[in-house]
């Protein structure tokens, strides 16, 4: 690079300052500076990650755990060199309900999402009857799908395994991860795995189950690797994550208040903040909710500014509750449950939090948190905190059996904060990205695109600091992967 370059990353969320993080590794370990300014609204960073104690519990707001099974975001933390606060879940719980007929039953050993792959559990199940069982396990002569078009979670799993499945498993369990309603929701975008298993196997429990015993024949080599169960989180929360990165981005002007007004593109970037004050920059990174970079980016293209504002959004809030331990009847012996819509019941789910990790509330006492809204109860979120507090109670009430209020609760609002991937998706994607490309030192990041877990925003926003720097290299060639960046040491 001849001058210093200077870059703008919009948004201090989890993808901002990834994408920050990756930018500034790059630009050490190649002896190339480069100047980089995050921009951030608000007067924090993490954007809807946020973990708080009171009273001795440990509260997480937005996402309280990651997948073990999408790396992105643990080889960040083994960058950062915090593997070490790495929390697994409780050993001891490592499974969940769904709730049936006015009761929690739990979800069988070995049931992967939609599919079983344990058949001696699966036909023990008291959560499926047998005609249903026997529907499911037709599942292994239908026919595969001719067709690579993407096709709603509904049709798939209807397809495949029947309609009770998609009613009483496939909805709750996948709907609630994207609070999402399945009739709508992109297989090829959510669960691709699905998908693949249909194709390779023509079967997926076939394909589960011969990726079973893969794993159980690979079972030594894996032993020698880091063994993490499912989810994830931090010993003191997920916000860890971020007050880790923010301490490593000594190198990075963070701007925080500063909401950008306007973008513009004159063979420069040109990035407007509220307080009027104006950047320039050689390449702008933006990781916000796609309807924002969309309004932000209609004066640059109005096709793109339209792609990015047709992606919907739905609301969410989670309400954490403490408890004595002596005040709930249930043995909360899992880590939670999910409601099917079906049933007609209020909230989407509740995590057990403090049996789900170890360290989230007192000895006796017990932290439990709801998760309301979404695109199947919009009306809970639009309720004001006086009457969601009241409905989540009356819900807990029903499922766990508790009467007595709880010591002290929590509502945390996140509007319009998840991106709903409808049928179709991935050539959206498509289209922004390749319209995007028109306009030099453009980079785009965010969980809009292609997964809304953290180590997805991780993953894309590293991808797009990468080509970035390529980009200010004055190389527009893919970039490589860089995966060996040493971790650094605290
Ligand atoms: C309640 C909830 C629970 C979740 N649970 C999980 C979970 O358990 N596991 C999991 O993996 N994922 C979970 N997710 C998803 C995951 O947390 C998010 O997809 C991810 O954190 C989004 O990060 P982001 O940086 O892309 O966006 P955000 O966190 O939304 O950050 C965007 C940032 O941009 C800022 N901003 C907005 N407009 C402007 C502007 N004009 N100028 C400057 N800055 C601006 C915002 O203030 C914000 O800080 C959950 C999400 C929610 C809401």
């Amino acid at each position: 690079m001849s001058k210093r370059k200077k870059v703008i990353i919009i948004g201090g969320g989890i993808s901002g300052l990834a994408a920050a993080f990756r930018l500034s590794e790059l630009s050490r370990y190649a002896h190339t500076p480069v100047e980089i300014v995050l921009v951030e609204a608000k007067p924090r960073l993490g954007g809807v990650i946020e973990s708080r104690t009171q009273n001795g519990f440990l509260l997480e707001g937005g996402p309280d755990s990651f997948i073990s099974e999408k790396p992105a975001a643990c080889e960040l933390a083994k960058r950062l060199g915090i593997s070490g606060d790495i929390l697994g879940t409780n050993e001891k719980f490592r499974r969940s309900f769904i709730y049936k007929k006015g009761k929690l039953v739990p979800v069988p050993e070995g049931f992967y999402l939609i599919a079983p792959s344990q058949i001696k559990t699966f036909l023990a199940t008291p959560l499926l009857d047998w005609s249903t069982k026997l529907r499911m396990g037709c599942e292994l002569f239908i026919s595969r799908r001719d067709s690579s078009a993407d096709e709603s979670v509904a049709s798939f799993v209807r397809r495949r395994f029947g309609e009770t499945t998609l009613r009483e498993i496939a909805q709750p369990m996948i709907g609630g991860i994207y609070t999402a309603d399945p009739e709508y929701l992109s297989l090829a975008t959510t669960m691709p795995q699905f998908h693949e298993l249909e194709r390779r196997y023509g079967s997926v429990i076939k394909g589960l189950l011969a990726r079973k015993a893969l794993r159980a024949r690979n079972s030594s080599a894996e032993a020698s690797g880091p063994r993490y169960s499912l989810f994830l989180s931090f010993q003191e929360g997920m916000e860890t994550l971020i007050r880790n990165l923010s301490a490593r981005l000594v190198k990075v002007k963070i701007m925080l208040s500063s909401p950008v007004t306007r973008i513009q593109y004159r063979n420069v970037w040109e990035v407007g903040l509220e307080s009027g004050t104006s950047l320039n920059a050689d390449a702008v990174g933006i990781a916000l909710p796609a309807y924002q970079t969309g309004r932000l980016l209609l004066p640059v293209s109005s096709g793109l500014a339209q792609d990015l504002s047709s992606i919907p959004y739905e609301s969410v809030a989670t309400i954490n509750l403490a408890y004595p331990r002596s005040d709930i009847p249930h043995r909360l012996d899992g880590f939670g449950f999910v409601v099917p819509a079906y049933t007609g019941r209020k909230i989407v789910a509740c995590s057990f939090s403090s049996v789900k990790f170890a360290g989230r509330a007192p000895a006796d006492m017990v932290l439990l948190r709801a998760f309301v809204g979404g695109a199947l109860h919009r009306e809970v979120y639009e309720s004001d905190d006086e009457t969601m507090l009241k409905i989540v109670r009356d819900e807990l009430r029903h499922y766990l059996g508790i009467e007595k209020a709880p010591r002290f609760s929590s509502i945390r609002r996140y509007p319009h904060a998840m991106p709903q991937y409808r049928v179709g998706h991935l050539d959206l994607v498509r289209s922004i990205q390749s319209k995007a490309t028109a306009f030099p030192g453009l980079y785009l990041a965010g969980n809009a695109f292609r997964g809304i877990g953290v180590p997805d925003c991780v993953k894309q926003a590293e991808s797009a600091a990468e080509a970035m720097f390529e980009y200010l290299k004055g190389n527009t060639a893919k970039p490589v992967r860089q995966t060996a960046l040493p971790e650094i040491q605290r």
